[in-house]
């Protein structure tokens, strides 16, 4: 069979391997080298191009059902889980303890929740909205799993490495929350960042209140592309006063939109991420679309006091 085979940033490091290994078992194999953000960014174009029978997609779960033929293979690693110990001190004053991690480490939730369990701590896993599949999965863009389960919490543990998955989950919730982070053998509370991320949002719409051109950020990548979102967007635009044209793309290119000095503010909808990790590699602010209806009732009653 021929197929392509994906590899998010972090496996890539692995292609050859596995081309090596799906050649041995008679396949004609093809290595997608474009970016990978996630089981949302599928090769499928690149798979009908090449004339692929089937995507081999590594790292992660399926996100969203896709009208082509995909195996996913996500990628599991036991992680060491003696750090667990030195975060039983951090956590004294609290008795319920939410749990999440990534896919990588999901096959370890049940005895990191028997750990705290013998601990003394009461332990809660909560449902993903859908996008993340399994109980305690959090992905950048579904939280689910920690945001349903704040009321019932006094704090929450993240287990796993780096800050883009505990972030989301972070500004979510309203709760103490620990990263436990096993390769870097760091442990942390990071509810600072709830604070410095709400000033980040204030500063854009401050740098957005004059805006009167708005560049629609749409992602042609199957699990991020939204149009008739993108067109809600542009209608409430040009309903409130203002012009929106909708930008099309694969991967958004920020030197690109950079280019578009017409426009003075993006609103975002593709990953949901965009508007927060990377906000700084434009010049004009990127809102989410919550952000934009705060800016235009600011507008309006800024307005309305002249
Ligand atoms: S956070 Fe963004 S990049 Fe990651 S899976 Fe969700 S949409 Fe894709």
């Amino acid at each position: 069979m021929r197929i392509l085979l994906q590899f998010p940033e972090g496996l890539k490091q692995k292609a050859l391997e596995y081309a090596k290994k799906y050649e041995q078992e008679g396949n004609e194999v093809f290595v997608s080298s474009s970016p990978s953000f996630g089981a949302c960014d599928l090769a499928i174009d690149e798979a009908k191009a090449i004339g692929a029978e089937k995507i081999v997609h590594f790292g992660h779960a399926e996100f969203k059902r896709v009208d082509f033929n995909v195996e996913y293979v996500p990628y599991y690693i036991d992680a060491p889980l003696e750090i667990l110990n030195n975060s039983l001190e951090l956590l004294k004053p609290y008795s319920k303890i939410g749990l999440v991690t990534t896919i990588q480490h999901v096959n370890q939730l049940d005895k990191i929740k028997e750990f705290y369990e013998q601990s003394g701590k009461a332990v809660i896993i909560g449902k993903p909205y859908g996008f993340a599949k399994v109980r305690g999965q959090i992905l950048g863009c579904d939280v689910g799993s920690a945001a349903t389960i704040d009321k019932q919490v006094d704090a929450f543990v993240y287990f796993g490495g780096g800050m883009f998955h505990p972030l989301g989950a972070l500004l979510a919730t309203t709760k103490p929350f620990l990263v436990v982070e096993p390769f870097a053998n760091s442990i942390e509370f990071i509810d600072k960042y709830r604070d410095i991320y709400r000033k980040k949002s204030n500063g854009k719409l401050l740098a957005a209140l004059n805006a009167k051109n708005f560049g629609i950020l749409v992602s042609t990548k199957n699990g991020q592309y939204n149009m008739s979102f993108a067109k809600i967007i542009k209608s409430k635009l040009e309903g409130s006063g203002f012009y929106g044209i909708i930008l099309v793309s694969n991967t958004i290119d920020f030197e690109a939109l950079n280019n578009m000095l017409e426009i003075d503010a993006f609103v975002n909808t593709a990953c949901p991420r965009i508007a927060i990790d990377d906000q700084g590699r434009t010049r004009k602010p990127i809102l989410s679309a919550d952000e934009l209806i705060r800016l235009i009732e600011m507008k309006k009653e800024l307005s309305g006091r002249e």
